[in-house]
């Protein structure tokens, strides 16, 4: 049985713990793999590991730190296929949609190969008279990052290239679920030419967590994950000190008006509800339908589901794999089972004809979905699409700001007021024109808002640079010795 370990200043280390947990591949159903969970001693390690190589790491020169990222960059590009490879194998996406995350991963560390203009500072020449004041970024130390099960490879890399750049190290603790992809990506980094204990990786549970969110040399803590963990995680972070960014769950509505394109609408709909079996933090899991063109667009939905072929990630052409677990699965199809007892219509239901092994579930199109019921209020996290009814864009921006999560959303229409207005009203992190899936390039920054995101800076991009440093501001004075008085008034610019 492969077993999945630790890495621990610039190596792989056994897990000594006796704590372990299983790796599935979700094509088939089986244990693929069984992943070592850490104790406090091995999170501990690893942060003292963290430590020792902050000091020499942040005295690197910003040249040198992106030379490194600029490998690094090579060898995620020359390597898309093998990562993308082990997250079908472990996520059971399939293999076109791992090579996407890839591409999206590796566009974070393209940008924080411009660390050395990123990390320019402001300059103010006679802010007194001689006096001169500048701003600078400094790197934290050691910060952690917590990531979910359903980016293993894509999330990492939002947090770790930023933290690096900056000048900090890293503890990353990868899902439980799929954890190949972080070792994977621990090696790449280490033949970057990253020194051992820059980066780090333990796997684990909710043990390795809380220490790292007790640990005293941990200064920041990344989370993306579901709400109800990233609220305790934002505060027990926080109350122990420590700067947090705690990205959530979701339940992104896309808004369709009369005057949108049916088409396009339907083909958005299928993408962002039914890709990565909807283990997106970005899918689309309720289309809001204006009443005059809700048959059309329902008929339109429910004609192209056929087409989507669903099977094992790593087959040609299969567009949709299985879900994580069967636990998972299981919760997902309860939703379809009860639909019918909360008022909604199941359109197409993908109970049936059913794989037998793995832990698939094929597209599902409920409509007549009422906000109150469970499939509208919850976070599905699967092939599971509701369509919900309104009369037109007033109810269904309503409907959007009274929902507790901000994360996506998106709306379809050809009218450009009505474009202006929803993204000047809508209480949303992540907005989407005619795009279904508005996850924002690594030069802007994500995150959502509301019960989306704990904390105040968003993730990667410039927001990402902010979050890894603290500004420092100095006040200089070089001055004539000649000139040089005693003073005891309170400093004065004019
Ligand atoms: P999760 O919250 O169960 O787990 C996330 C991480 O927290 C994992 O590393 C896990 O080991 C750890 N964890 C789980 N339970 C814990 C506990 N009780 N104490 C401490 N740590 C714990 O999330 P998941 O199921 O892996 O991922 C799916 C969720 O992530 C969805 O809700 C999805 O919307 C969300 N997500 C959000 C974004 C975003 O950007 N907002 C992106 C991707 C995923």
């Amino acid at each position: 049985m492969n077993r999945i370990s630790h890495w621990i200043d610039g190596k792989v280390v056994g897990g000594t713990s006796g704590r372990t947990g299983v790796v599935f591949n979700p094509a088939t159903g089986e244990q693929a793999a069984s992943v070592d969970f850490a104790s406090v001693a091995e999170v501990d390690a690893a942060v003292a590991s963290a430590k020792a190589a902050f000091r020499a790491w942040r005295a690197t020169s910003l040249s040198r730190r992106a030379e490194v990222l600029f490998r690094m960059r090579e060898l995620v590009d020359a390597n898309r296929k093998e990562i993308a490879s082990l997250l079908t194998a472990e996520h059971g996406k399939v293999l076109s949609d791992a090579m996407g995350e890839v591409a999206r991963g590796l566009e974070n560390i393209e940008f924080a190969c411009g660390i050395p203009h990123l990390l320019k500072g402001g300059y103010s020449e006679q802010a007194g008279t001689g006096v001169d004041v500048y701003s600078i970024r400094q790197p934290l130390g050691v910060v952690a990052g917590i990531t979910p099960f359903n980016f293993p490879a894509m999330v990492p890399m939002w947090m770790f290239a930023n933290a690096l750049a900056c000048g900090n190290t890293f503890v990353l603790k990868p899902s439980e679920k799929d954890p190949s992809a972080s070792l994977f990506i621990a090696e790449l980094l280490a033949s970057a030419g990253l020194p051992p204990g820059c980066f780090n990786v333990v796997q684990g549970d909710k043990e390795a967590v809380d220490r790292l969110l007790t640990h005293p040399d941990i200064e920041a803590v990344s989370f993306v994950g579901s709400t109800p963990i990233a609220k305790y995680i934002y505060e027990t972070g926080t109350a122990n000190g420590k700067r947090v960014q705690a990205l959530g769950g979701a339940k992104n509505h896309m808004l369709v008006l009369p005057d949108a394109d049916l088409d396009m609408a339907a083909d958005a709909a299928i993408s962002a509800g039914y890709g990565a079996a909807g283990e997106r933090c970005m899918a689309i899991s309720v289309v809001l339908a204006a009443e005059s063109i809700a048959d059309e667009l329902v008929a339109k939905i429910a004609e192209r589901i056929p087409q989507v072929k669903v099977g094992p990630g790593n087959e040609p052409g299969i567009e949709m794999g299985p879900l994580i677990t069967g636990e998972h699965r299981d919760k997902v199809k309860g939703y379809v089972d009860t639909a019918g007892d909360h008022g909604a219509t199941v359109v197409v239901d993908g109970r049936e004809n059913v794989r037998s092994e793995g832990f698939f579930l094929n597209p599902t199109l409920l409509d007549n979905v009422a906000p109150g019921t469970p499939a509208y209020d919850d976070e599905i996290f699967g092939p599971v699409l509701s369509v919900t009814r309104v009369h037109g864009y007033e109810d269904g921006l309503q409907l959007i700001n009274d929902n507790p999560f901000g994360n996506g959303t998106a709306i379809f229409t050809r009218d450009g007021g009505a474009v202006r207005q929803f993204q000047f009203d809508v209480n949303v992190g992540m907005v989407g024109v005619n795009v279904p899936i508005p996850v924002p390039v690594s030069y802007y920054s994500f995150g959502g808002w509301k019960a989306s995101l704990f904390g105040d800076t968003h993730m990667y991009g410039p927001e990402g640079i902010n979050f890894y440093t603290r500004g420092k501001v100095v006040t200089s004075r070089w001055p004539d010795p000649s000139t040089s008085t005693i003073d005891l008034g309170f400093p004065e610019t004019r």
